[in-house]
């Protein structure tokens, strides 16, 4: 299949970093993709490209076949011809115009009547219906987004672009909307890149995942490959691998594999030859506490660990845990009392052999 959206590009800012992002995706009607990474690793900068507000240096960003940008060839089509609806971090609505005007604002070009529908529809929709006169500032935190979203889809887009969309809601609001926004971008079934430095926020609302670095794109694929199988270390700690650890392959038997790492070694189950150096990965929340005699379960690994602090995180307690090199488990505060759990304390820890990731 060919890829409706193409990016290769280079953004130089002077003094600044040089941001380089490539990549495939195939934008059909509805589908989310999740620019993702920490801040700084040139997400709005690429929303900004692809949006035309920002002109690279070197590449080209094609769309169905069309070059939006093609800086060998001299092209540069300005935003207004790409047809992208945009959301910006602030949501920028105009604080002088109501809600009704702020959704029409784009659409100066067609006649009344097909605006006021226009407008009419997006406030059904995004259940604004009764709020058309209010002004911005009277608007809760949730609807501003709301508007903002109307505006955005009213010019009835090729491609969607949100940047950080729900970062300026308090808590409460951005988790409800976070469902919300899901749902109503696979109605609107308009292809959305949304910029998001937030995991959740990526696993809520993202078919695709765009994992970004350092100014540059490291892994492109559907969002549960890319968690499951980083291929690069900085993607394994951005997806959420809180123990990364340098180790050697000792060998292989049955479609396991043997990594010295420290004073261990692991048995894990993915494909390696003997006398590879690799990073064991290994998420918090697949490592089981069990008190220090516990006897032995199904589980492959089995580590005597000391404790080494304890930090609560709500429901649920991060234990950082000494086993001959640090280790990261999370568990709830109920077993954090069963357990006894408590610094310098000694405890086992155990994990299945699948739970590993190697990169
Ligand atoms: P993100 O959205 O992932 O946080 P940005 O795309 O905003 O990252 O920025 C990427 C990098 O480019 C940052 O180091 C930032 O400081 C730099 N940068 C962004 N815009 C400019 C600019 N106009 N001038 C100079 N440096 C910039
Ligand atoms: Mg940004």
């Amino acid at each position: 299949m060919v890829p409706a959206l193409v990016v290769e590009l280079e953004k130089r800012f002077q003094g600044g970093p040089t941001i380089q992002a490539s990549l495939e995706w195939s934008a059909t009607p509805g589908r989310v993709a999740v620019l993702f990474g920490p801040s700084g690793a040139g997400k709005t900068t690429v929303l900004r490209c692809l949006a035309g507000l920002d002109r690279p240096e070197r590449g080209r960003i094609l769309f169905h076949g069309e070059p939006w940008c093609d800086t060998q060839a001299g092209v540069f089509l300005p935003p207004q011809q790409r047809r992208v609806g945009l959301l910006f971090q602030d949501y920028a609505l105009f604080p002088h115009l109501t809600a009704e005007q702020n959704v029409q604002y784009g659409l100066s070009h067609l006649p009344a009547s097909e605006r006021r529908e226009r407008s009419r529809s997006l406030f059904a929709l995004l259940h604004l219906e009764g709020l058309e006169q209010r002004g911005p500032r009277e608007l809760s935190g949730g609807q501003q987004q709301r508007v903002a979203l109307a505006r955005a889809l009213a010019i009835r887009p090729k491609l969607l672009l949100l940047d950080e969309p729900l970062s300026a809601l308090d808590a409460p609001s951005r988790e409800q909307l976070r469902g919300e926004l899901r749902r109503l971008l696979r109605e609107f079934g308009v292809p959305t890149l949304v910029v998001t430095h937030d995991r959740l926020e990526a696993l809520a609302l993202g078919d695709d995942l765009v994992a970004m670095e350092g100014g540059r794109v490291r892994q492109v694929g559907p969002v549960a490959e890319v968690f499951n199988h980083p291929v690069e270390l900085a993607v394994a700690r951005m997806t959420g691998f809180e123990t990364v650890l340098p180790g050697r392959i000792l060998r292989r038997e049955e479609g396991l594999a043997t990594v010295a790492v420290g004073p261990h070694a692991l048995t894990v189950l993915e494909p390696a030859q003997a006398g590879d150096e690799v990073f064991v990965c290994l998420r918090a929340e697949d490592v089981t506490l069990g008190p220090p005699e516990a006897a032995p379960t199904s589980a492959r690994n089995r580590l005597p660990c000391t404790v080494v602090s304890l930090v609560p995180e709500g429901a649920l307690v991060r234990v950082a845990l000494d086993a001959g090199f640090p280790l990261v488990a999370r568990v709830t505060r109920f077993s954090r009392e069963e357990l006894g759990l408590a610094e310098g304390r000694p405890v086992t820890a155990t994990f299945k052999a699948p739970a590993v990731r190697l990169v």
